[in-house]
């Protein structure tokens, strides 16, 4: 690119096109993405910090392009939200994690991403009810994680959903907690069951004194509330013990094991086994 002048507009201009219309051919993809099976989805167990039992897993949506191989969600996600694709993907992806999760021997839980689209659109609650219905799935194992951005997006009708889906036995976490739009009053405003703390702290916590201030600061938030608090992101046994040692009691991240198809996890839904 050059660096100044026209030239630099007219190579911004055309990768703006690019963009576009690389954004318009995933999306027209997208549309016959459930049709053609292209979705799958993985699973991540959530472990208890002291004893490395798994206590469930969060359900991650994966897209496997014909062309292209997989598309990461970060990509796929906002473009499924903006053109309401959302709506029946994330409804394909509730009720595969709900069937799936009816199958297990254990009464582990199942932690399905739900999008601000999702949450405050028609009858979301009543879709969910249903799902449970139809999959034999006890409504006291489903939990729901949004974040915070889903209540700013229309916060009287998140909180009447949420309300809702309280009132059938599924619980709710707080996703990406610390990041972006969360605000503390959140969590009194909105019916909550659950903080995850992002993984970007996480991560940090041996680097950036600041991140492990905020990590100690959210958990004291959570032992305040009553609120139990899972640590996402944990990659290193120096991340765990630090967590342990602060009093956190759950955790995720690649440590306990990478998302994964429920096959590789077989051993763990019908035993207690420890990652
Ligand atoms: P998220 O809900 O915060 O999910 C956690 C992300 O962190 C996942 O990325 C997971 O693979 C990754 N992760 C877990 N442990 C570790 C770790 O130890 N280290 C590192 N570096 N990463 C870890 P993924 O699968 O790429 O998903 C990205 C985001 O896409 C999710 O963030 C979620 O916001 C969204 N997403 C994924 N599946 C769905 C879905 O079914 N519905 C909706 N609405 N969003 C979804
Ligand atoms: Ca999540
Ligand atoms: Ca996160
Ligand atoms: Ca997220």
């Amino acid at each position: 690119a050059k660096t100044e002048g026209k030239g630099t507009y007219r190579f911004f201009e055309a990768d703006m096109g690019a963009q576009i219309r690389e954004r318009r051919s995933l999306e027209h993809d997208l549309r016959s993405a459930i049709a053609n099976g292209e979705f799958n989805l993985v699973y991540q167990p959530q472990a208890q910090v002291d004893t490395g039992a798994v206590n469930g897993f969060e359900v991650l949506l994966r897209w496997i392009h014909p062309a292209r191989g997989s598309v990461p969600p970060a990509l796929f996600i906002p473009i499924a939200e903006e053109s309401g694709l959302i709506l029946k993907i994330g409804e394909w992806v509730m009720r595969e994690a709900c069937r799936e999760a009816a199958t297990w021997m254990r009464p582990l839980t199942v932690g399905v991403n739900v999008s601000a689209v999702q949450l405050t659109s028609d009858g979301f609650a009543d879709l969910v009810r249903r799902i449970l219905d139809e999959t034999g799935l006890p409504p006291q194992r489903l939990e729901i994680e949004i974040t915070e951005t889903a209540l700013i997006r229309d916060p009287n009708r998140a909180l009447q959903t949420l309300q809702k889906l309280k009132s059938l036995g599924i619980s709710i976490a707080m996703d990406d907690f610390g990041t972006g739009y969360s605000s503390l009053s959140n969590l009194r405003a909105f019916p909550c069951d659950k903080i995850k703390i992002d993984r970007s702290f996480i991560q940090a916590v041996h680097t950036n004194p600041q991140a492990a201030t905020i990590v100690r600061a959210v958990l004291g938030l959570g032992r305040g509330l009553g609120l139990p608090v899972i640590a996402e992101g944990v990659e290193t046994s120096e991340e765990l013990s630090f967590l342990d040692m602060e009093g956190c009691t759950e955790a995720q991240g690649y440590l306990f094991g990478r998302p994964a198809p429920i096959e590789e996890f077989v051993p763990l839904l019908s035993e207690n086994v420890v990652v």
